[in-house]
């Protein structure tokens, strides 16, 4: 009989989050690797239409109910209590969000069952399963191993590369009975709270154009973001420009600040310290600019040039204008 892998997929205004996608396709790969099984779990109302994306799932089962329409942890929890007890997994792949962290602590306590949280990486070595957990912000990795028995892995989002979940094989999508007791829910949905953010999300452009401490002072941001204007891109950022408070924390790509995996990453007077490339590392196609030809950042971009970046901004900008003319 196959072994199980299950993915808790998570859903929010109506969308499949990116994590969702991520985790399945971890759960692929690894799936491959232990001839297992990979079964996502869907809840919801109304969510059949987002069934068909959860390949490469070998299989989806959902739930739908009113009680589901939002969020709510007992409910989430009880579901995946009764699969865990029906499927019986060696391995269930919760996201480390705000919903998933709520679940898998109750179901890890339900069953005594292990917990690695914050999840960075995740592979096979030697027939076990190696896991890297970010903790305290970063600053510290954990690694963990798993040699048998059932383990919950909390997946930090941003881990893994969504791009690998695609895939065009048929799924079995099966819909089953809402058999949680209403009475056993205590807990009530008041309203879903929005952070007011009212910034560029760096995660979802496909350009962006990252300044850091090179940059040398606030007013030179503007010919970063003259040249994201003509390329429709967007501007972004090391701690350092963030710290002295030249662009909101929104924009801070790294370790503390956001994971980002763009088109293209144009790092303008970046060094490339740890921090910052752990957040950006993925990115499709990287480009350096930095006066320093021995700066870190050359080491991991796809292109680099040793020239001063306040120099080439207008230029780089002028060029592109000309181009599209
Ligand atoms: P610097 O390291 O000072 O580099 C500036 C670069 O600009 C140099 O390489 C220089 O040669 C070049 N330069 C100067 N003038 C020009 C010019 N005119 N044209 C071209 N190049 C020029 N950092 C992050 O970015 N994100 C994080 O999320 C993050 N989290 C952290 C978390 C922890 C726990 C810790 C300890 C640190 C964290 N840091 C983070 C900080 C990180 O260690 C570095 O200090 C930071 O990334 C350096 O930023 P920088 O490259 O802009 O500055």
């Amino acid at each position: 009989m196959a072994k199980t892998i299950l993915v808790l997929a998570e859903h929010l205004k109506g969308k499949l989050t990116d994590v969702t996608f991520e985790m399945l396709g971890k759960a692929y790969e690894i799936s491959q690797q232990t001839d297992s099984k990979v079964i996502a779990l869907l809840y919801g109302n109304e969510i059949e239409n987002l069934t068909q994306q959860l390949n490469p799932a070998d299989e989806v089962l959902y739930f739908e109910h009113e009680l589901l329409t939002e969020f709510i942890p007992e409910t989430y929890a009880n579901l995946t209590i009764q699969q865990i007890n029906q499927q019986n997994p060696w391995l269930i792949l919760i996201s480390a969000s705000s919903i998933g962290l709520d679940v898998s602590s109750i179901i890890s306590a339900k069953f005594n069952m292990p917990l690695i949280s914050s999840c960075k990486e995740l592979h096979l070595e030697n027939d076990k399963l190696i896991i890297t957990s970010q903790l305290l912000g970063g600053k510290m990795l954990l690694e963990s191993e798993l040699s048998g028995g059932q383990a919950i892995v909390s997946v930090l989002p941003g881990a893994f590369r969504a791009e690998s979940a695609k895939s065009n094989k048929t799924i079995a999508i099966n819909k089953l009975p809402f058999t949680v007791a209403i009475d056993s829910i205590h807990t009530k949905f008041e309203r879903f709270i929005e952070p007011e953010t009212g910034d560029v999300d760096i995660t979802q452009v496909p350009v962006l154009i990252s300044v850091g401490r090179g940059i040398q002072n606030q007013d030179n941001i503007s010919l970063a973001q003259e040249l994201a204007d003509v390329i429709s891109g967007a501007v972004s950022a090391s701690r350092p420009v963030v710290d002295q408070g030249w662009l909101p924390a929104t924009r801070q790509v790294g370790r503390s600040g956001m994971t980002v995996k763009p088109k293209l990453y144009l790092a303008l007077g970046i060094s490339g310290a740890p921090e910052h490339v752990e957040g950006m590392k993925d990115s499709e196609l990287i480009v350096a600019i930095n006066t320093d030809p021995k700066a870190p950042i050359f080491n991991i971009a796809h292109y680099g040039a040793n020239i001063d970046a306040l120099e080439l901004l207008p230029l780089l900008k002028e060029t592109i204008e000309k181009g599209k003319g």
